[in-house]
């Protein structure tokens, strides 16, 4: 793979839906930016004023059911890892994220909605050329039963994703692609999020999953998926565990060149990744090109870099 260039969205998109926590509508507007703004989440209080949160590691404030992001203030917004996962999986380096309401709308529980919208919208390629943060040596993190580790690998993007549940319909499934806009298009942006008829009460009782419903969330009871139309992909959660992880991925800020693989991983697991990456100077380096090394960490002043590295610069 050669050198590639940056891209925005052609034009502004708006989307409104329900928040799957908060139970309410939420609304996000996806707008283009310039080179080297990254992803950013930007938010108008009734009073006027704007709080900007650019996707860093830094900026995880919640992993416990969905990625929330936030900043000094509190938290700013929730659920961001479908629409992060869509800006990964088709390649948009930049946009601003305009978000009301606190939480990144549901959809369908998948990544489609924001894959057709930015489709819709359409990709411009920018003058910059894109930089990727690519991984020098293994970065592991364990967590119980949980494992997830970032490895170098020249190829591209590669994902290895692997889940045991004790229930008949998942068991163990894996997933293992390395990603391009096309394989994600068709293994992972209509993956939807599960979830146990066990757990509802649970969940209900902490605050949690108060709009969740058959539209966008895969139910199961102890032996059967209660959507009335089944499943997409007969290993569907996997496939939505390797989209989440995509997601969490995007917040280390820049596009990964590197092999993930993660053991019974989730959001927590995923996030401990990205901050273990970042936190450790040697781990990585800033490439503009995945064939060879073009910048290393220590030059990382200006643009690109400043929102993903400002705490460790
Ligand atoms: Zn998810």
């Amino acid at each position: 793979m050669r050198a590639t260039y940056q891209t925005t969205l052609a034009e502004r998109v708006d989307l409104m839906g329900r928040g799957v926590h908060c139970g309410a509508q939420a609304r996000v507007s996806l707008l283009p930016a310039g080179s080297d703004t990254g992803i950013v989440f930007v938010n108008r209080g009734a009073d006027g004023t704007i709080r900007q949160i650019p996707v860093s590691p830094t900026a995880i404030r919640n992993t416990d059911f969905a990625t929330v992001l936030g900043d000094s203030h509190g938290l700013m917004c929730s659920t961001v890892e479908h629409l992060l996962a869509a800006f990964t999986g088709l390649g948009v380096d930049n946009a601003i994220v305009e978000v009301e309401g606190g939480e990144v709308p549901i959809f369908d529980g998948s990544a489609i909605a924001f894959v057709e919208a930015i489709e819709a919208a359409g990709l411009e390629r920018q003058d910059a050329v894109r930089r990727y943060l690519k991984v020098l040596k293994p970065i592991r993190v364990t967590e119980g039963r949980s494992t997830g580790e970032l490895l170098p690998y020249d190829a591209g993007f590669r994902l290895e994703v692997e889940i045991d549940f004790a229930h008949p319909l998942i068991g163990r499934q894996r997933y293992a692609a390395t990603l391009t806009p096309e394989v994600f298009h068709r293994d992972l942006a209509r993956a939807r999020t599960f979830g146990f008829m066990s757990d509802v009460a649970k969940l209900w009782s902490a605050g949690y999953a108060l709009g969740a419903s058959l539209d966008n969330t895969i139910c199961l009871a102890d032996d059967r998926v209660l959507n009335p139309a089944g499943l997409r992909y007969s290993d569907e959660f996997v496939r939505h565990k390797a989209l989440d992880a995509l997601g969490d991925l995007a917040l280390a800020g820049l596009p990964i060149l590197g092999r993930y693989h993660s053991v019974c991983g989730g959001h927590k697991l995923n996030a401990a990744v990205v901050s273990a990456l970042t936190a450790d100077c040697s781990a990585w380096t800033v490439v503009e090109d995945t064939r060879k090394r073009a910048r290393g960490h220590a030059d990382l002043g200006v643009p690109v870099a400043v929102p993903a590295y400002r705490a460790e610069s």
